[in-house]
């Protein structure tokens, strides 16, 4: 077991500075000024205490601001007898909140590595995952900050990274198109340079759609 070393941490791992952040008053006024905007009462029975259980949810949707993806990954263990085969977590269940409108991204991520002799517990890719998650995000800059971190992390031969979701931007609001999801992809060292990689990484995920989709 080794402890890794952050070789480095992009600016966009660690925003919100929490200096300038509101307090749970301003925020729970914040809401009653939207509920007002939206035509409602806030002092009406049924609103009078939904600013602060809007406060109190942001705190869970939006948790990855307090965490340090990097750190999730830093400890690794490398005594594993010489497996240097694909490791793979799929159907990684993850909600998310498009930055454009903070409605929600609900989707699953496939990630998988090759391993160069360090692996990572199984389920630090999930962490992983809700630490980029729990933000505001767009699809394509979480699929490149998760497989950018575990390939800083781990070092690895390769990282492949599928995300497919939903965005009820698009289902409840716009363009009004239900049941389409999006698929982002993003492959690094062997799963970007060797075609039998790439094939074994997305017939394990089983998303044949996955092959006609670009690198982000
Ligand atoms: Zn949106």
């Amino acid at each position: 077991m080794s402890a890794s070393r952050n070789t480095h941490s992009s600016a966009s791992d660690m925003p919100a500075a929490s200096a300038d952040r509101p307090s749970r008053e301003e925020a729970e006024a914040a809401v009653r000024v939207l509920l007002r905007w939206a035509g409602d009462d806030p002092q009406r029975e049924g609103l009078l205490d939904t600013p602060a259980r809007v406060v109190r949810s942001y705190e869970e949707f939006f948790r990855g601001y307090e965490q340090n993806p990097h750190d999730i990954l830093a400890r690794t263990f490398s005594e594993v007898e010489g497996y240097d085969e694909m490791i793979v977590l799929k159907d990684i269940r993850f909600e998310s909140y498009c930055e454009h409108h903070m409605v929600p991204i609900i989707g699953r991520a496939h990630v998988a590595y090759l391993p160069n002799k360090r692996v990572v517990g199984i389920s630090k890719l999930a962490r992983l995952v809700d630490a980029f998650a729990k933000r505001l995000q767009i699809q394509e800059k979480m699929t490149v900050q998760i497989a950018d971190t575990l390939n800083e992390v781990l070092q690895p031969i390769g990282v492949g990274v599928i995300l497919e979701a939903a965005h009820q931007c698009m289902s409840t609001r716009g363009v009004h198109k239900a049941g389409v999801s999006m698929v982002t992809s993003r492959m690094l060292g062997s799963f970007r340079d060797d075609a039998s990689t790439r094939r074994e990484f997305l017939s394990i995920v089983g998303n044949t759609n996955a092959f006609s989709v670009s690198n982000t």
